[in-house]
């Protein structure tokens, strides 16, 4: 019945909020703990920046 923009499960959903992206080298980083993203704790494993965007943001994009 509700077959609109709410198909998604919310497992599915689940496993992109803790997914972000290092804007440097667009290297994946899970951050389990959002605590340490928001202290800006949060490095790339590879070149060590902190400058990272979420990837669901970006899932949400190509969709709309
Ligand atoms: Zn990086």
């Amino acid at each position: 019945m509700f077959m609109g923009e709410r198909n998604v499960p919310v497992a599915d959903n689940r496993v992109f909020v803790g997914v972000y992206v290092c804007r440097n080298c667009n290297s994946k980083i899970r951050v389990s703990n959002p605590k340490l993203l928001r202290l800006n704790k949060v490095k790339c494993r590879k070149c060590g920046s902190r400058v990272l965007r979420p990837k669901h943001k970006e899932l949400r994009k190509l969709k709309a």
